[in-house]
């Protein structure tokens, strides 16, 4: 079966195209600046890759066009549409609605519309791209993965905020959780690389642009560290993560700022990119770190900082640790951010080696020494599989 999976975001389109079965990728690629002037960076077989730039006013024509290079010319990989037999979409908020993938009916688009004012970018770009789907490729199973579901098993204690009840049960003000296909992908992996099947406790740290812990016990989320926006948790790219209310507000007094501006702030201009001054980008401010810029080096030890206290917070709220994995950009790639997470935490069971920290590898492994009461991985995530999958499972079953 081939899947087509799309992830659709507010000015970007990213996709694929994958055999979930034997997890095979045919193409993959981008879609980027739609509604500005438009560029598409399309990936296929080995290593053929082409860039083009192609006006895309809205996101179908960028869909059109990505169905078009899928199946015409020099990057084509599939003959005809026709070859598509469902397609899989990244839907960011599922509220409290879905807690596992779906097909997109009518009602699912509705309640989708019902949450955009939780997911005011992204749930909308979601709907636009299912509806061109079903639109471009009538009668083709579209299924929806939620980026919250895997996180709907959390305790009441674990994502209720203490404000007023009726703040929920009015408005639905809880903690969700996001990117919860990596937490799910790369917690199932884990266990599966456990001797222990049973009681498996166990930390995932996705970290890459947008970042976020999870603590997920016998495979099922019980907390997480983005709330009801992924706004809320790690210290991120351009995120700011947990910042006291007081200062929010005395900040917006201050400068004036409305809670649109503010909101830009924390979401936009925080982060790594707000402490560096530099950049977003973990490896710029690594290299700035080198050549001895010290905001850098303090934006390097925050993030450490706060990925170890949320460490430390899931092993108490697991009752233990049997392995922390390490994932996204950051996750996979920096052995420094990694080493200092781990720095010190012999006491809970958790013991790096360098040598293995070190060696790079595109495939998962385990950076722990064999004396280390708990395994530490390091697993390269693969979202756009669990997307695929979830999608056959559900299109099989019909
Ligand atoms: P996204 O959340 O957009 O999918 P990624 O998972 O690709 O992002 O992560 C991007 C982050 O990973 C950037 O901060 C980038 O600097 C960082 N990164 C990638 N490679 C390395 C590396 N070798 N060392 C340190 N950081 C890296």
């Amino acid at each position: 079966m081939l899947v087509f999976i799309l992830n659709a975001g507010s000015s970007s389109l990213k996709y694929q195209l994958m055999n979930p079965i034997n997890k095979e990728v045919l193409a993959l690629g981008i879609c980027e600046r739609i509604g500005i002037d438009g560029v598409l960076t399309h990936q296929f077989k080995e290593d053929g890759k082409i860039k083009k730039e192609i006006s895309m006013p809205t996101h179908k024509e960028a869909i059109e066009l990505v169905l078009k290079t899928l199946t015409e010319g020099e990057g084509a990989v599939i003959s005809s549409i026709n070859e598509i037999e469902a397609i899989g979409h990244r839907a960011v908020h599922g509220g409290e609605k879905f807690s596992a993938s779906t097909m997109v009916t009518p009602t699912v688009i509705e309640e989708m519309r019902k949450l955009i004012p939780l997911a005011p970018l992204h749930n909308p770009a979601n709907i636009m791209g299912m509806e061109i789907c079903q639109d471009l490729m009538p009668g083709v199973p579209n299924v929806a993965v939620f980026d919250t579901a895997f996180h709907q098993t959390m305790p009441d204690y674990a994502y209720m905020y203490p404000l007023p009840y009726e703040q929920y049960t009015k408005h639905g003000i809880r903690k969700y959780g996001f990117h919860g296909t990596s937490h799910f992908f790369v917690s199932n992996e884990a266990q599966g690389m456990l001797d222990k099947k049973h009681n498996t406790r166990i930390i995932v740290c996705h970290l890459g642009n947008g970042s976020s812990v999870s603590a997920v016990l016998n495979g099922k989320c019980i907390d997480t560290s983005m709330g009801l926006t992924p706004v809320q948790g790690l210290m991120m790219g351009t995120r700011a993560g947990d910042v006291g209310a007081g200062a929010i507000s005395y900040m917006m007094t201050q400068e004036g700022l409305s809670i649109d501006e503010t909101l830009d702030i924390m979401n936009k201009k925080s982060g790594i990119l707000g402490i560096s001054g530099k950049s977003s980008d973990l490896r710029e401010v690594l290299e700035g770190m080198q050549n001895g810029d010290d905001k850098c080096r303090l934006a390097v030890e925050m993030v450490a900082y706060n990925i170890k206290k949320y460490v430390g917070a899931y092993v108490a709220a697991l009752d233990g640790i049997d392995a922390l994995c390490f994932t996204g950009g950051i996750g996979e790639n920096s052995a420094l951010i990694r080493e200092i997470v781990c720095a010190g935490l012999d006491g809970m069971g958790l013991i790096i080696d360098p040598t293995k920290n070190n060696k790079r590898s595109s495939k998962a492994k385990d950076i722990a020494t064999n004396s280390s009461a708990a395994r530490i991985f390091v697993i390269p995530t693969n979202e756009e599989y669990v997307i695929a999958n979830d999608t056959y499972k559900i299109v099989s079953a019909l």
